[in-house]
């Protein structure tokens, strides 16, 4: 099949607009798109010292590499890397390795920070006494970990890979469970004291193209899935969503649109509110204790968890 812009083989087909790419035509679409959404959502300015969340996954070397390539010249830019070790046996030790190459070949700052020195156990261990899913646990420390690794870091964005897929299983998710606080929370805010600023330059793009653009660069992939991805509700509304975008394409977007439609309302109904500092840590919380200090207090009964007064980060 011929590109829809030019004679060459296409490499790619674009089911909402109908459109097939060659691999010239594809990448600059792309490299365009997220040009347009850093630019839409005012997520880079002058002067931003921007810590990349770098799992090592295929999602986030695209984001490491791309971010470089696209504004890695700009002199009033500085771009670093941060990664979470969550100690996940057999998965997060090779995506640790490509995200240390990946950093290595961008000549950028890298930084570890490991649940093991700052919660006192890896992953592996709270799953094996905890209650809840190993996501809940995984997300609530990972996301502290991150926005503390940042400000100690002095970073004044933290980018994230987040890709559309991602964005609208959220958005859907939290209306299936009547979440509205959680929705609106979606919503970009108002900077926030102790709170780094997180942006998502590909939430406009879909999963299948971040993964085609990244093997289009011949950028290290790893296609590994962490063994405890198995999440029910979020699978059941990641395969609800495949089969509407593969009968309607497009869906995706519109889920995202409606979304952005809401957004002044939900301002309105769920305005943003002063965050306090947690009794426990003095991290930001909505409440008077985090919650990665109330999952420290559960889990502090069965094994030896704790909260560390000092953010513990190693050079990778
Ligand atoms: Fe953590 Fe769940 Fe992601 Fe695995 S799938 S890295 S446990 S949030
Ligand atoms: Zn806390």
């Amino acid at each position: 099949m011929k590109c829809s812009y030019c004679s060459r083989e296409a490499v790619y087909y674009q089911r909402y607009s109908g459109k097939h790419l060659c691999r010239r035509h594809f990448t600059s679409f792309f490299e365009k798109k997220v040009r347009a959404v850093i630019k839409k959502y005012g997520m880079i300015e002058s002067g931003d010292r921007i810590a990349i969340a770098l799992s090592g996954g295929k999602d986030s070397v695209t984001l490491s590499k791309l971010l470089l390539e696209l504004y890695g010249g700009r002199r009033d830019l500085e771009f670093l890397a941060i990664t979470i070790d969550e100690g996940i046996e057999g998965y997060r030790d090779k995506t640790l390795e490509v995200a240390r190459d990946v950093t290595r070949s961008l000549s950028i700052e890298h930084y570890v920070a490991k649940f093991e020195d700052n919660f006192g156990a890896k992953l592996d261990e709270m799953v094996k006494v905890g209650e809840k899913l190993p996501c809940s646990y995984c997300g609530v420390f990972r996301k502290y970990l991150l926005n503390r690794s940042a400000r100690e870091l002095s970073a004044t964005k933290l980018a994230t890979a987040h890709n559309l897929d991602d964005e609208s299983q959220t958005i859907l998710m939290n209306f299936i469970n009547a979440d509205i606080d959680r929705l609106a929370r979606l919503i970009p805010q108002r900077d926030q004291e102790g709170l780094i600023r997180r942006i998502k330059p590909f939430m406009e793009l879909y999963e299948k193209e971040v993964v085609t653009y990244g093997f289009l660069k011949r950028y290290p992939m790893i296609f590994d899935e962490c063994p405890y991805s198995y999440f029910p509700v979020r699978a059941f509304v990641r395969d609800f969503i495949y089969e509407l975008e593969s009968k309607y394409p497009g869906r995706k977007i519109s889920i995202l649109r409606s979304f952005e439609k809401l957004s002044n309302c939900l301002r309105v109904t769920n305005p943003q509110i002063e965050l306090n500092r947690c009794k426990i840590c003095g991290e930001p919380t909505s409440k008077d204790v985090c919650q990665a200090c109330k999952l420290v207090g559960e889990l502090g009964k069965k094994i030896s968890v704790r909260h560390n007064e000092r953010l513990v980060l190693r050079k990778a």
